[in-house]
């Protein structure tokens, strides 16, 4: 990938960020600000260099129309705070305001733009318009520097169509994330252990069938756990499960077998009487699944202790663990052990440890852990997926270099 260093020298030089400052808010400020630190190496070194920076992204979905709360103010204010050079904003993307205010930056500054995505162009279907769009974008800028992993996998104006238009290279955290995800599916160092787990097995199947060829143990908790357990014949009561994925998952079961994967499925689950956090709850054997008191309206909703006990002993052998999708309904305290178990699981190990996914990134850090504590935390939920999918990302294909 072409890096930052290719461009260059950027001292006076406009250089236009595409970032992933697509954070939660709460009351009109920043709930949580991992993806705006997340962009600070990058901003950091062009500032230092002189640049002149410009700073696009997108936040929520307001799907090509102006929603005020989901102007990027709060975050360009956030910004500010965290990065020690003066940060300015502006509530447009390609007007005369927008105009001005670059005209107005000086050597070092950062301007951060509105909401990519309150301009219908950024995400169309027509790549004529997202052109026009890039173009506008792209006006009085000498350079482009792609750094918002987390959007990578998209076809949009601001990440594909912005880098045709300019010199463009991939900032830093595009360059970290690329690295850490190649080393965990390129030839990670064994023995090398996935965890996977979420909601839906029919979201995480690329990733099944990539990396089954690719890993030497493969753990599997979550929601998706109930299709695999019925695959092989067991009872899951009211749990969640996928009827019409149960034939792939077979043929999962199968190769794993054959290619001598280690697929491990729980022994015990934390069952209970209704989705909800003071549901009464107990800790099934997965083989007596249908005694349970719940009976056929038990719901899974976390792996039980031996089960998060074996994970562990796994990971700890391990000497490269990636993990995706929280063990259980990690937002209720109740069904949080399993992951809780696997986090600290993954903390305690030597191994170079990844955590992916959107939901898992949350999960780690609202049960208390913090991003140190692991080789790395995925900024990037789907555009991680895509890429532990083998699939090409059309954000990164425009850097290469
Ligand atoms: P990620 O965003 O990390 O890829 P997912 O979106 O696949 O993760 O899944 C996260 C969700 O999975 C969480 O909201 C969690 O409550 C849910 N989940 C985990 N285990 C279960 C389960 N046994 N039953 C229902 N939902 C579950
Ligand atoms: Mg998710």
């Amino acid at each position: 990938m072409r890096t930052i260093e290719s461009l260059g020298n950027l001292a006076s030089r406009t250089v236009i960020v595409r970032d992933d400052l697509n954070v939660p808010l709460r009351d009109g400020a920043v709930a949580d600000d991992g993806r705006i630190r997340a962009s600070l190496p990058t901003l950091s070194a062009l500032t230092s260099q002189g640049a002149k920076v410009i700073v696009v992204s997108h936040l929520g979905r307001p799907d090509g129309t102006i929603r005020p709360e989901l102007s990027l103010k709060p975050v360009a204010t956030r910004l500010g705070e965290l990065l020690e050079t003066p940060v300015s904003f502006v509530d447009e993307t390609i007007g005369d305001r927008a105009h001005a205010a670059r005209a107005a930056l000086r050597d070092g500054e950062v301007l951060v733009l509105e909401n990519l995505r309150f301009q219908p162009q950024e995400t169309s279907k027509d790549a004529t318009e997202r052109e026009a769009f890039a173009r506008e974008l792209a006006v009085g800028a000498d350079a482009f520097v792609s750094d918002g992993f987390g959007v990578v996998h998209r076809r949009q104006a601001s990440v594909t169509e912005l880098a045709a238009q300019l010199p463009s290279a991939a900032g830093l955290l595009i360059e970290r994330e690329s690295a850490v995800l190649e080393r965990v599916t390129g030839a990670p160092e064994r023995p090398s252990v996935v965890v996977l787990g979420g909601s839906k097995v029919s979201d995480k199947l690329g990733v099944i069938d990539h990396l089954l060829d690719r890993v030497d143990t493969l753990l599997i908790g979550g929601g998706m756990m109930f299709t695999f357990l019925k695959a092989q014949g067991h009872e899951v009561g009211a749990s969640l499960l996928e009827e019409d994925q149960l034939d792939t998952v077979t043929s999962y079961l199968e190769r794993a077998e054959q290619r001598g994967v280690k697929l491990m499925l729980p022994v015990d689950v934390v069952v209970a009487e209704r989705f909800a956090a003071d549901a009464g709850h107990e800790i099934a054997s997965v083989e007596a699944m249908t005694d349970t008191p719940f009976g056929a309206d038990g719901l899974g909703l976390d792996i039980g202790p031996e089960t998060a006990a074996l994970f562990a002993t796994e990971i700890a052998r391990a000497r490269t663990v990636f993990w995706n999708g929280p063990m259980g309904v990690f937002e209720m305290p109740a069904f949080a052990h399993g992951t809780k178990a696997v986090a600290q699981a993954l903390v305690d190990s030597e191994a170079f440890s990844v955590v992916g996914g959107g939901d898992s990134a949350a999960a780690v850090r609202a049960l208390g852990f913090t991003d140190d504590q692991f080789s790395h935390i995925s900024t990037g939920g789907g555009a991680s997926l895509e890429f532990l999918e083998g699939k090409t990302l059309p954000g990164l294909e425009v850097l290469a270099s």
